[in-house]
């Protein structure tokens, strides 16, 4: 590929350029290996989220100077990496995590699979990694899940977790953009997340950790946001949270909450019933599929005032003492949403009533969006995938 191409390639990110310049790997070139050896899959009841991966994966590499190579669907095996990798050095790394649910009426569905899409390629152009067509791959990664689709769990309180991700592999030290790319997909089985009923979480918010901040990269799922929550989550533990509530700046705006977005459902200074969730302009904020799906509906309901908007501790301690706050919730898609109870702050323990009224909107929330996910109730964020891969085995077999 040459060099024009490849700056072309790299500004579409920068000036949102509508010009489609970009090459990419395509559907209809992809290659099939299928395993001799299939795993037992694991019993429903015992799936544990993230420690099952599925016999296959879908790998596609990228070169500076060959472009893109067809992608492949293959056994899943240990990746042969460089030592040097840019990625293990200097963590060039992305990833997206999205589910596919066995519907009600045997269909295998994903959710709003073209958000993770765009947010994966968004992401992309901020690690300096290559551009691809989103439409293609969401393409192989449904026919990665027609081919694992035993995988998907038969079951209305499981699914199937995928895993795209996207590593800079150029075998070279030195903190520049790496010309060679392996972009992956595993997928796996993942249980329910409240196995015996939704249960609140306590909040450690302890604005000596910051987790993102303005000209950073919380806006984007790269790897590097992940590795420095570890320890703070391990102190959230050993004071009793499960969670933890990230602050930022001077007057602790409240951000997220774990790896989940944060919503507010309350009483607002103006006596309006009001559901909150941080803004996404300052770049503090993951911009979730479940945080945009949960506002277009609460939109739809316009029951209550729906605002993107930024909160401070300072704010909410008052709105708590003043019996303003109905519920706090944390959204995405591992669990839909997870109500919290108790935030921990400054050595003083603030008690919600997420969880009281049996009715409440986290509950609500869930229960509508496991419909749609499992189609109880039909709904165009459902995309079907196609389950007959013969035609593609057979390609491949030809060959
Ligand atoms: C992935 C993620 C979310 C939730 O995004 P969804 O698309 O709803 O799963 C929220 N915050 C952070 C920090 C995340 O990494």
């Amino acid at each position: 590929m040459g060099l024009l191409v490849r700056v072309a390639q790299r500004s579409r990110h920068m000036t949102f350029s509508s010009v489609r310049l970009i090459s990419s790997f395509r559907a209809d070139e992809l290659q099939i290996r299928l395993t001799n050896t299939p795993s037992v899959k694991p019993d429903n009841d015992k799936l544990k989220f993230g420690a099952h991966t599925s016999d296959h994966l879908l790998e596609v590499d990228w070169t500076e100077k060959h472009g893109w190579s067809a992608p492949v669907i293959r056994p899943v095996e240990p990746l042969r990496i460089h030592p040097a990798a840019k990625v293990l050095h200097y963590a060039c790394e992305l990833f997206e995590g999205m589910k596919a649910y066995r519907c009600v009426d045997g269909k295998i569905r994903m959710f709003r699979p073209m958000e993770n899409m765009e947010r994966m390629a968004a992401s992309a152009g901020r690690s300096a990694l290559p551009a691809f067509d989103t439409t293609e791959l969401l393409k192989c990664i449904k026919k990665l899940i027609a081919v694992d689709q035993e995988w998907v769990p038969y079951s209305e309180k499981c699914s199937l977790y995928i895993r795209p991700t996207f590593i800079g592999t150029e075998p070279a030290l030195g903190v520049t953009y790496s010309n060679e790319a392996k972009l992956f997909v595993i997928v796996g089985p993942v249980g329910p997340y409240f196995p015996t009923g939704m249960k609140p979480v306590g909040l450690l918010a302890d604005p000596q950790y910051v987790r993102a901040w303005p000209g950073g990269c919380g806006n984007f799922k790269m790897g590097s946001n992940y590795a420095p929550t570890v320890s703070v989550q391990a102190t959230a533990a050993k004071l009793g949270c499960q969670q933890v509530l990230w602050l930022y700046g001077d007057d602790h705006e409240m951000t997220e909450v774990g790896t989940m977005n944060l919503f507010v459902y309350w009483i607002n200074e103006q006596g309006e019933e009001e559901l909150v969730t941080p803004p996404l302009e300052s770049g503090l904020i993951l911009p979730g599929v479940t945080r945009k799906s949960l506002l277009n509906l609460a939109r739809e309901w316009n029951e209550f005032k729906v605002s993107e908007q930024t909160l401070t501790m300072a704010t909410f301690v008052k709105a708590v003492n003043e019996g303003r706050v109905k519920e706090v919730f944390g959204a995405g898609t591992a669990c839909i949403v997870c109500p919290v109870n108790r935030i921990l702050y400054q050595g003083e323990e603030l008690h919600l009533r997420t969880m009281d009224d049996p009715e409440h909107l986290t509950q609500r929330f869930y229960k509508e969006i496991n419909d749609i996910h499992f189609y109880r109730k039909p709904h165009e964020w459902m995309e079907p995938i196609e389950e007959d891969v013969s035609e593609a085995v057979r390609k491949f077999s030809a060959q």
